[in-house]
């Protein structure tokens, strides 16, 4: 195909029209029209994806070919086909055709370009069309022959604005790149439209003659549009937004200096309205502009800005101070804030109290800073304060005036509670120099003050360890989960009235390979943290249901208190997996017992209900844990579904010397049987306070004083112990 096409171009500048040679010239043009039909037909039949578009190539190349064909044989016989002719059909017909294949393609490969860029090419597109019609003003112009002589004549003109608009808008969209496959379609149709502008200018002057390097122009065009169809169709990636804004707004400029030169001299009208369009369109661009970039702005002004609290997030933390570091190096001390337990008030209160929470939090802290000072919310329940200009007094005392600030009680609708928070404070730039590093050790002080119930801690270089060990713990964490070292230890509850044991509480415990045995206290709250919390649930509950089992195989059964921390409970699947478990063992509901605490049921009340009752429909046992401890109204205790109440050791303790403490429970016993409740007693440590307990009625009680938590194995010992104690004690009263 290029070989015919430059033997044709070759042909015709060599011999100049004098030697035109009609039937080897005129061959050869034939030939060229018909070897990049034959190219694009052979694409067109394996197109698969691209096939629309090819095939409207196709169709517009044979239909041009075919009206050349027509056009060369009769020019071969010396024939005037005269005008219009049927040759004109097949030319004017791959226009449309030709630009829907391009507009097919374009759609396809450039989907996801930016509006912004359409506009541009667009207005780009119009301000050539228009400086094309400048320059066919000659050829519109012409007014003689019959009217379809003069549509004709004029759509010629039209469609080559056209082809050019469209030529230039796609190298526009491209973002004025030609590298790529858009390079054959966009030459193709360039070479077209100026061999049909030089053509409609020279007949218009009456200068045209058959035979000139001109005609090899369609020949070449074609060829470019037949290697088009050829190259690969792959999509290509979306040019990159910033197309070269000079364009546009030279074009726009073109447009104006056309409207300009259209009240001096004559211009065709096409050109004067298309120049109109383009700037009509500038204006639009504008004003779009403007507002795209009102829209960044905005984009930018939430990306960095908290949207509960409106505070500024961890990204405008880390911008701010990563300027303010590189400004100058006055001290400053980052603070870390964590709220203590904020999880439990989210599983147990819901999202919407904690949510207002944080907010009043928030409110709360920027009360106590200074002007210059910076306070963000890094996320959940954590906020960070820079104080500017402060040393670690400084620090430690905006530390104490925090915690004030938050001691006063939170209100929302009718709950009323308390929370408190840890600070980790990091000194610049004693710490470290970078924001990361600041936070890193602000965070590792302030883990340190949770673990010590400081409130606050400011970092020391030792700590340092300390935040690997919390990170490789983590990971052992979760070996223990699946390498089975979590490990029950059982603690009994004895009767007060008969002094028989009829359930034990489990109690989780970790066999740590090299840590030795770890009591929950020191591993639970990273469970919270890294989600596993679901899962050491369940995993307590089957092997709590394993040991129960195997004391009913042994005739000694005993029932089993399993805690269940909110979130497990109020999860959707618990009550299957408690109801498939108990069946799996064909075990008596009764056996199990689940201790849930207070902030469970005052959340979400109407779901902890519903699963409650599930779970009692069952048979299963209800106790409400560390009762006395939470936020709650007694309220709940009348309507849901509870078995037992288990008083907290804060108030059993100091019963032994505080008789108003010692009223206190009292009464509280009285209230859980008016409500039909049973009542076990926490943490009993030594022997009158078990005795004023058993004389206020407490119906059960466990604690260090009957026995500690301890091994299955260790309890069924000292369950054989007590029996020969007891059988020795009743043998000894009847003897
Ligand atoms: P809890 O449910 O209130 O469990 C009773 C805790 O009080 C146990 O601590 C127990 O060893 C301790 N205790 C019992 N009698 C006395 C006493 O006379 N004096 C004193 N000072 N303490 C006594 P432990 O085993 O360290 O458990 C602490 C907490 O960890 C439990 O409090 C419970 O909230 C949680 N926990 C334990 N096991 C599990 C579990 O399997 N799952 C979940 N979610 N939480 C668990
Ligand atoms: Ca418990
Ligand atoms: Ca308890």
């Amino acid at each position: 195909m290029w070989l015919a096409a430059a033997a044709f171009v070759v042909g015709l500048s060599l011999h100049g029209s004098g030697g035109f040679n009609r039937s080897v010239d005129g061959s050869l043009g034939i030939v060229c029209d018909l070897l990049p039909t034959a190219l694009c037909w052979a694409v067109a039949a394996k197109a698969g994806a691209r096939q629309y578009e090819v095939g409207c190539l196709a169709a517009g190349v044979t239909a041009w070919a075919g009206g050349d064909v027509i056009f060369r044989a009769a020019a071969m016989r010396h024939m005037d086909l005269g005008f219009p002719s049927v040759a004109d059909a097949g030319y004017l017909a791959f226009y449309p055709l030709v630009l829907a294949a391009l507009a097919l393609a374009v759609r396809r490969q450039l989907r996801g370009v930016q509006a912004s860029i359409w506009l541009d090419s667009v207005l780009v597109a119009v301000a050539a069309a228009c400086a094309i019609g400048v320059l066919l003003d000659p050829v519109l112009a012409r007014t003689e022959g019959s009217l379809p002589a003069k549509i004709i004549s004029t759509s010629y003109p039209v469609f080559d604005m056209l082809l050019i608009a469209a030529a230039v808008g796609v190298l526009a969209l491209r973002g004025w790149r030609l590298r790529t496959t858009w390079l054959w379609p966009i030459a193709g149709l360039g070479i077209f439209a100026i061999g049909d502008i030089v053509y409609a200018l020279r007949v218009a002057h009456n200068a045209y003659h058959l035979g000139t390097v001109l005609d090899a122009f369609w020949a070449v065009g074609l060829a470019c549009l037949a290697s088009w169809v050829r190259s690969s169709g792959a999509g290509e990636p979306a040019p990159k937004a910033e197309t070269a804004l000079a364009v546009p707004v030279l074009a726009t400029l073109l447009a104006v200096l056309v409207l300009c030169a259209g009240t001096q001299i004559h211009l065709p009208m096409i050109s004067v309205v298309l120049a109109a369009l383009t700037v009509v369109m500038a204006a639009g661009r504008t004003q779009y502009a403007f507002r795209q970039l009102r829209r960044l702005a905005d984009l930018r002004r939430q990306a960095t800005t908290d949207d509960l609290t409106g505070l500024p997030n961890r990204r405008a933390l880390y911008q701010d101070v990563t300027a303010s570091l590189a400004a100058d190096t006055e001290p400053r001390a980052l603070l870390l804030l964590d709220l203590d337990r904020f999880k439990e008030v989210n599983d147990s209160l819901g999202h919407h109290v904690g949510d207002l929470l944080l907010t009043q939090v928030s409110e709360r802290l920027s009360g106590q800073l200074r002007a210059g000072d910076l306070l963000a919310r890094l996320g959940g329940d954590e906020f960070a304060i820079v104080l500017e200009k402060a040393d670690e007094s400084a620090a430690l005392a905006t530390s104490r005036r925090l915690h004030d600030a938050l001691a006063a009680a939170f209100t929302f609708e009718d709950i009323s509670l308390h929370t408190s928070v840890s600070i980790g404070i990091a000194l610049f730039p004693d710490h470290g120099s970078d924001i990361s590093t600041l936070l890193r050790r602000a965070d590792v002080a302030m883990y340190k003050a949770k673990s010590a119930r400081d409130g606050h801690c400011v970092y020391r270089t030792s700590d340092d360890s300390r935040g690997h060990e919390r990170l490789r713990t983590l990971q052992q964490l979760r070996t223990a989960m699946t390498e089975d070292q979590l490990i029950l230890h059982f603690q009994p509850k004895i009767d007060v009235r008969t002094g028989e044991i009829h359930s034990v509480e489990a109690l989780v415990r970790w066999e740590h390979p090299t840590r030795g045995l770890l009591y929950p206290g020191s591993f639970l709250e990273m469970v919270e943290d890294s989600g596993l919390m679901h899962a050491l649930t369940r995993r307590v509950l089957v092997k709590a249901l394993d040991q129960a089992c195997s004391w009913q195989t042994q005739g000694t059964p005993l029932g089993v208190a399993v805690n269940i921390p909110a979130a497990s409970l109020l999860d959707g699947e618990f009550p299957g997996f408690v109801a498939g478990q108990l069946a799996l063992r064909r075990l008596p509901p009764r056996t199990l017992q689940l201790e849930i605490t207070e902030e469970t049921l005052m959340g979400d009340r109407g779901r902890a209900r519903d699963v409650l009752m599930t779970l009692r429909e069952l048979g299963v046992q209800i106790a409400v844990d560390d009762f006395g401890t939470g936020y709650s109204s007694l309220a709940y205790l009348r309507e849901l579904p509870i078995d037992e109440l288990k008083l907290d050791r804060a108030f059993v303790f100091p019963m032994a010397d505080d008789a108003r403490a010692a009223a206190l429970v009292e009464s509280t016993i009285n209230l859980a049987h008016s409500l039909g409740l049973r009542m076990v007693a926490e943490g009993v440590e030594d022997k009158p306070t078990y005795n004023e307990l058993s004389r206020f009625g407490c119906d059960q009680i466990q604690g260090f004083y009957i026995s500690r938590p301890v091994p299955a194995a260790e309890l069924d010992h000292w369950m054989s112990q007590r029996v020969v104690q007891v059988s020795e004690v009743s043998h000894g009263t009847g003897a």
